[in-house]
């Protein structure tokens, strides 16, 4: 997919000029950094500015191979063959988005290698054919490195393939200026979102499995900005989303309501 209209992206640090350099030496990308962070945001913005096709595949624990390579499918009386999107982005020289790579099975990564280096090719197996790469293709991976328990991790041999950057919170001014920006609330409502934020994201010790993050900001502003009660709305779309324990509940939100 082309994409027409400039998806709005803050840039928080040089990511755009490291991607842009990958881009135009035809090396891989990996995203690093927990979910909400603006890494998919980031890709839409660095293919249309590159005006590059976008294919985004979500990654879960079943996306195969053959779901990103292709397949035989039954057509009427006749089995006929039918790309899948990594061939579709290797043959057309489109930007293909992989996107929690980790979670994939692992003959996904097997499909990826000779992709990520000199080779630039794909291996089709079931056709017994090999592809080369269009020039304009690139192969960008997002992951989620989990600094808590409970997340796929990246062989180091597969994460050495690609060039990576990390995604984090941005910091408390670019972020209010996201939130406000994305939700259309006023700049002292959003910087006050990002204060219960970071107060959140340091509260360690609650051993949350995923912090507040932008997505969840950006949420809460949206229904502050349709005219949901503030308070009600940091429960519903930054609280409630970061555990079930009814103890923490009560006390992140008791936490909350004094500061909004
Ligand atoms: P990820 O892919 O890391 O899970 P997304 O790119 O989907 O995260 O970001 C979630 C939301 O947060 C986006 O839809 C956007 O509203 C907002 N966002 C986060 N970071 C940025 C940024 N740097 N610029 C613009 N919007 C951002």
């Amino acid at each position: 997919m082309l994409i027409v209209d400039q998806p709005y992206y803050r840039s928080i640090g040089r990511e755009v000029e490291v991607f842009e350099h990958a881009y135009h030496n035809q090396l891989p990308m990996l995203l690093k950094g927990p979910t909400g962070s603006g890494k998919s945001r980031f890709v839409e913005y660095m293919a249309y500015r590159l005006q590059k096709d976008l294919i985004t595949v979500a990654c879960h624990e079943e996306t195969s191979s053959t779901d990103l390579v292709g397949r035989f499918i039954i057509k009427g009386a006749e089995t006929v063959w039918q790309d899948g999107p990594l061939t579709r982005a290797v043959k057309q020289g489109a930007i293909i988005y992989l996107d929690e790579i980790a979670e994939a099975r692992p003959d996904v990564i097997v499909a990826i290698h000779p992709l990520t280096d000199f080779r630039r090719v794909l291996y089709i197996d079931k056709l017994g054919i090999e592809i080369k790469a269009h020039p304009n293709f690139m192969l960008v991976a997002s992951y989620n490195p989990g600094y808590q328990k409970g997340f796929k991790e990246l062989k180091p041999s597969t994460r050495q393939r690609f060039i990576s950057l990390s995604f984090n919170y941005p910091d408390p001014e670019k972020e209010a200026e996201i939130i406000a920006n994305e939700s259309q609330i006023d700049a002292q409502t959003a910087r006050r979102l990002v204060k219960i934020a970071n107060k959140i994201r340091n509260l360690t010790e609650l051993g949350l499995a995923e912090t507040v993050s932008t997505r969840l900001l950006v949420d809460a502003g949206k229904l502050i900005h349709t005219g949901l009660n503030k308070r009600l709305a940091v429960h519903a779309a930054v609280i409630e989303p970061l555990t079930d324990d009814p103890d923490t509940l009560e006390a992140m939100k008791d936490m909350a309501d004094l500061m909004i």
